[in-house]
């Protein structure tokens, strides 16, 4: 994996076949420890619908947090973590914990997800979702990981190779 990506700080990515199982345990713990990148056009939206709660973080537009750390969307209810903005959250918290890359890379084969157009891609998931080696089989989530991404970043993505 790219060493150095601003994305991958505090994280531990290990390809998707190392973790059988993963489920969302609502902990909000990605939401109280990660800073939440926006792209342009997100953060336009953030801010015509909810406010200014956006800032500049090493020249990356991102959420703003409250003074505890967390994101300001953040709430919980009866120990739940709960989005306030669920429907609307950023791509980065649809795909956490899951984190993928465009193309094969050899040595790296344990990460390797195929779409039904024979495209490649990279997959990898954050062990320090407490989530992870929880739930149901992680195999059937794939594929609808990949289709949030491509939703998400899949032109940004492709522009950018
Ligand atoms: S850290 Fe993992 S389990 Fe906890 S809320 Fe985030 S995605 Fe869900
Ligand atoms: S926008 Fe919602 S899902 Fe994303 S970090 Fe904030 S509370 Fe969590």
């Amino acid at each position: 994996m790219a060493r150095g990506d601003p994305l991958l700080s505090g994280h531990n990515y290990v390809p998707w076949r190392r973790v059988e199982r993963w489920t969302c345990i609502r902990c909000g713990l990605c939401c109280r420890n990660f800073l939440v990148p926006l792209l342009t056009h997100e953060a336009l939206k953030i801010y015509k619908t909810f406010g200014p709660l956006i800032v500049q973080v090493n020249g990356k537009i991102a959420l703003a947090k409250k003074p505890d750390g967390s994101c300001v969307f953040l709430t919980y209810e009866g120990g739940i973590a709960k989005c306030t903005i669920y429907f609307e959250r950023p791509g980065v918290c649809r795909l956490y914990p899951f984190y993928i890359k465009v193309g094969a890379e050899e040595g790296e084969e344990d990460a390797l997800y195929v779409d039904e157009t024979g495209f490649k891609y990279r997959v990898y998931i954050d062990t320090n979702c407490p989530g992870t080696y929880k739930g149901p089989p992680i195999e059937p989530i794939i594929p609808k990981v990949i289709e949030t991404w491509r939703r998400f970043y899949g032109w940004w993505a492709m522009s950018r190779r």
